[in-house]
């Protein structure tokens, strides 16, 4: 069984959910009475890939929100909480969905491995880094041509380049794609030039420096919400990977010679027949999700249970290779610029 831990986009969002599941004892709440909600188990679903292969899962909200960012202790109780109650229910592995992994990683969770009278087995669950970096990649390959990029030749900002799945993004942009140049961006210099000296490559640029040079900007870092882009400044056309969380880089720039594609999604073959996307807001709710939830699908489409994505910087090519081909194998496309038009004309 896969499980995905996850959370609504806002708190009034999370009351709507709520309501309409006929929990009206938290729907009613205040964010004091959402903070000591515990998470709950909203959906099983049986998901059935083109191999032919039947597996079932479910959907732990963590009755987080992101206006308890700022409340540390309760964001920490959310996520373990959520982790304790895949594991007694006995999921094989459960992927960490939006801001779930960041706090697991941000609020360095490793150290909080009992949960009441729980001891959390890390085998079960993973982040899901290595399949969005995948998704990601394969995202820039398949769309940069179809804006008239010739990425051989095109030079690609990846912001975020020393992160879990920033780095492993480089590694396959510069092993696998073979990029024009890669400008390395993030904030601390020394990751940066050991991230240089492991590719062999790359150029170190702050954002301001690298925005105006480069053909494509992958995105995989929190950027402030203050940050603004000066597109006057871009080149034309730019492709933009916005991969991450949030997703609301379409806000800040769209349109002209710029392209905004919202990186690290997925698209099933069929429709699944759940309501758990709805509350991340696809736009195709039966069949997209993160990436980082379909990497839990492919691990137990393959019954490969272990901690697939876990640690900072452990993400390799030949991994990238193995959860890339089991998406293929069980029907995942990656959300393409085609599709996103389509949907938006629709
Ligand atoms: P990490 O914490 O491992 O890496 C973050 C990277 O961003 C680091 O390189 C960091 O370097 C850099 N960074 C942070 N702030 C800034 C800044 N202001 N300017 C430039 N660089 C910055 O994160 P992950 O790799 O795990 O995740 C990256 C993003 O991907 C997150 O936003 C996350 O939400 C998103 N994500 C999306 C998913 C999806 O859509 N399917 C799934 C999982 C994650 P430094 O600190 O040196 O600046």
């Amino acid at each position: 069984m896969f499980g995905l831990i996850g959370h609504s986009t806002s708190f009034e969002a999370a009351r709507r959910k709520a309501n309409e599941l006929g929990f009206d004892h938290i729907a009613d709440g205040d964010l004091d009475v959402w903070c000591s909600a515990p998470p709950q188990l909203v959906e099983h679903v049986e998901v059935t890939s083109p191999a032919g292969v039947t597996i079932q899962g479910a959907y732990i909200d963590s009755c987080f929100v992101p206006e308890m960012l700022s409340r540390f202790k309760t964001a920490r109780r959310k996520v373990l909480n959520a982790m304790e109650l895949a594991q007694k229910k006995g999921i094989n592995i459960t992927a960490l969905g939006g801001f779930t992994s960041i706090i697991f990683e941000n609020f360095n969770l490793l150290q909080h491995r009992t949960v009441r009278s729980t001891t959390l087995d890390w085998q079960r669950f993973t982040t899901g880094n290595t399949h969005t970096a995948w998704v990601i990649a394969r995202q820039v390959e398949n769309n940069a041509p179809l804006v008239g990029i010739d990425l051989a030749k095109a030079k690609v900002a990846v912001v975020g380049a020393t992160g879990d799945i920033g780095s492993a993004v480089c590694r396959w942009l510069s092993a696998r794609t073979g990029v024009g140049e890669l400008l390395l961006v993030a904030r601390q210099q020394q990751p940066l030039v050991d991230l240089q000296q492991e590719l062999g490559g790359g150029r170190i640029m702050t954002l301001e420096d690298a925005l105006p040079e480069a053909d494509v900007v992958v995105w995989v870092a929190s950027m402030p919400k203050t940050l603004e882009i000066d597109q006057a400044s871009l080149r034309q056309p730019c492709l933009m990977i916005d991969g991450g969380y949030p997703k609301n880089l379409d806000s800040k720039v769209s349109g002209g010679g710029t392209y905004v594609l919202k990186g690290g999604i997925v698209e099933f073959f069929q429709d699944i027949g759940w309501s758990m996307m709805e509350l991340a807001e696809m736009d195709k709710p039966q069949r997209q999700m993160f990436a980082c939830f379909a990497e839990a699908m492919l691990l137990e489409f393959e019954q490969c249970h272990t901690n697939f994505s876990w640690g900072r910087n452990n993400i390799s090519l030949e991994k990238m290779d193995f959860i890339g081909a089991a998406s293929v194998r069980h029907g995942f496309s990656t959300l393409n610029l085609q599709s996103q038009v389509q949907h938006a004309a629709a």
